[in-house]
């Protein structure tokens, strides 16, 4: 065996560090406190954390309904504009929307909690399970089919439903939910929640999820136009970008999406193995959340390596400062170069250091190397079109995304998109909840009209 042969083992940790690292990571409110955040709000006249709100909720009114001691009430204010506002509550980048806009941040740098106090009132309305606060509208014999039970599904679909339309969604995968049940981080959603919100959002009635179906595979575009009234396409992004290096393909290199999506799955997490010297290439969400987690797996040493300088990491400040206290060295400015081989696996990881020579990125030149039992890609996903093969005519892309007008409309009659696999705006799950939203009332305003 080779001296530098891989080290990728499980039960690195003992069994309570596993429950410790992957407890919650912003545990909730209580009332007590809840109460107190909720004063520290201005109640702003035109609020710009609202603006800043891709679903607009109405943050002031929501907070003045906890400060009321009415959390029914705010919960329903919330999820009136989203209705996945308990995940958005955990997972949105709040220090990039509503609480960088908060007027409180701007003066004192501390914005109120708001994603947390979301938090509050929504954990409210789900512990209480009262169920849906919203009833259907009377049937309106219309159906319509969306294809992927992500965020961007559900919020059509609950929306849809809500206004007495029929609705079918078509999920390849065994369970809905997206990537808040695939792909988000584990400690931002523990508890399974991710199912129960999805039960929470199906409760609404009028819902039927196919499991296992693929558009492309199993059904057709063509297929469902002629037997749905409207079809609404929110099926994310199948693809990885690849480093495009001889050897990617080989055991030692991994694609960071999988490994989550199995970590996501994995009933015992001490059963899943991690490298003791892990590399990940990339600068976004995923980047990080794939170096923390292999950390808090037990790798010993994670090194994140981005090609610009932090500025322009996908990734938040915030997100940069969990990787680095979670013990992810990060190191800018360097490119891969070169994946080394030995024994038929990933060994290691050569990166060329880069410079920016008027906007553009090129190699100084100088390399270096980090040996890695695990090397993983997350340089960003991409849409892969094949589904939409057998459509009768094709759709038009954008920048290699649907593309869609302002109501989420498509280039083909009937059909609308949203989320991750249409030219919108940035891939968050709040952004995807919006573009659910904004379809189902656009589709809504078709069916009734037609
Ligand atoms: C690792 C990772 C971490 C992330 N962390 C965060 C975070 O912390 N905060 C945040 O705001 N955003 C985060 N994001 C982004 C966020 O998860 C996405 O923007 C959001 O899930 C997009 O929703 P969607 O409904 O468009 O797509 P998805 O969530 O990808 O859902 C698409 C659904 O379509 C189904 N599907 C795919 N192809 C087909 C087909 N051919 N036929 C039928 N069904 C199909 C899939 O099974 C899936 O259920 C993260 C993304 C990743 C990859
Ligand atoms: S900007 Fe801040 S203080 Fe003003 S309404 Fe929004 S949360 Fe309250």
């Amino acid at each position: 065996m080779a001296t530098s042969a891989p080290d990728i083992a499980s039960g690195r940790l003992a069994a309570e560090d596993y429950v410790r690292n992957f407890a919650d990571i912003h545990p909730p409110l209580d009332r007590h406190q809840a109460l107190v955040e909720a004063d520290r709000c201005y109640f702003c006249y035109d609020a710009p954390c609202v603006k800043a709100c891709p679903t607009s909720i109405d943050i002031p009114l929501f907070i003045r309904q906890i400060l009321t001691d009415n959390p029914f009430g705010s919960a329903e204010t919330i999820l009136e504009q989203n209705i996945l506002g308990g995940m958005c509550a955990r997972v949105c980048p709040t220090e990039t929307l509503c609480e960088e806009a908060c007027v409180r941040e701007e003066a004192e740098g501390k914005p109120v909690k708001i994603g947390l106090l979301q938090r509050f009132a929504t954990d409210y309305l789900l512990a209480e399970g009262e169920g849906q606060p919203f009833e259907r509208a009377p049937a309106t014999g219309k159906r319509v089919a969306v294809i992927g039970g992500g965020p961007a599904g559900l919020s059509a679909a609950h929306r849809l439903a809500l206004h007495g339309h029929d609705v079918v969604i078509f999920d390849a995968r065994e369970k809905a939910g997206g990537l808040n049940e695939y792909g988000i981080a584990a400690y931002k959603a523990p508890d399974d929640f991710a199912q129960a919100e999805v039960d929470f959002v199906l409760s609404i009635g009028g819902i039927t999820v196919e499991h296992g179906k693929a558009l492309g595979r199993d059904v057709s575009l063509a297929e469902l136009k002629t037997s749905f009234d409207a079809v609404f396409l929110g099926m994310g992004l199948a693809g990885v970008n690849a480093l495009g290096l001889p050897g990617e393909d080989l055991p030692g290199a991994e694609d960071a999406v999988d490994y989550i999506a199995e970590l996501r799955q994995a009933s015992d997490l001490s059963a899943l193995p991690v490298g003791a010297r892990v590399v990940v290439v990339g600068g976004g969400m995923t980047a990080i959340d794939v170096a923390v987690q292999s950390k808090r797996l037990g790798a010993e040493e994670v090194t994140l390596v981005y090609r610009r300088d932090r500025e322009k990491m996908g990734a938040s400040l915030y997100e940069q400062e969990l990787a680095a206290t979670n013990g992810v060295v990060i190191r800018t400015n360097a490119k891969p170069a070169s994946l080394l081989v030995e024994d038929g696996r990933v060994a290691g990881i050569a990166f060329e250091t880069t410079a920016e020579q008027d906007g553009r990125l090129v190699g100084t030149g100088e390399t270096f190397t980090l040996p890695a039992d695990m090397v993983f890609k997350a340089i960003g996903q991409a849409f892969v079109p094949a589904a939409l093969n057998g459509s009768g005519e094709a759709i038009a892309l954008d920048r290699g995304k649907i593309r869609v007008d302002e109501e989420r409309r498509t280039s083909l009659p009937g059909v609308w998109a949203g989320g991750d696999c249409a030219a919108t705006g940035e891939d968050l799950t709040v952004a995807a909840v919006a573009d659910g939203r904004i379809a189902a009332e656009s589709i809504h305003r078709a069916l009734i009209a037609g």
